[in-house]
């Protein structure tokens, strides 16, 4: 008699930023021309969103000719890989720096004022 049934199944997050449809770059591995699917390819008449796989088959790198097979999938051009964390790094090191760099320059100018002194109170 027990009541298990009920558990919620685990909800659906259905909403997940499904309007954005990040469409895979291709990089030509023969001269590192990069097909991007926002911008097609206007001398072939590509227009703007074609994914490489729609390409037709008799498509050719713009830019030295080689075949859709030469191409390497690079992934969607909004991932750049560890952006964030040099977003990140960026920051940490921006907000540190400034402060470091005062006490450098105010330490060793102190430094070099007492040496400067304890030069002329040598004599
Ligand atoms: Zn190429």
């Amino acid at each position: 008699m027990s009541e298990q049934g009920n558990e919620q199944p685990v909800e659906m997050t259905v909403e997940t930023t499904v309007e954005i449809v990040e469409l895979d770059r291709h990089e030509c591995r023969a001269c590192g021309y990069v097909y991007e699917p926002d911008r097609g390819d206007d001398k072939r008449d590509i227009s703007a969103g074609t994914p490489f796989e729609e390409l037709p088959i008799t498509w050719r790198c713009p830019v030295c000719g080689a075949k859709k097979a030469a191409f390497a999938n690079i992934g969607p051009a909004g991932l750049a890989s560890g952006f964030k964390e040099n977003l990140g790094f960026g920051l940490g090191v921006n907000n540190l720096t400034p402060t470091q760099k005062n006490i450098l320059i105010f330490g060793s100018l102190g430094i070099g004022f007492l040496l400067f002194l304890s030069l002329y109170s040598l004599k």
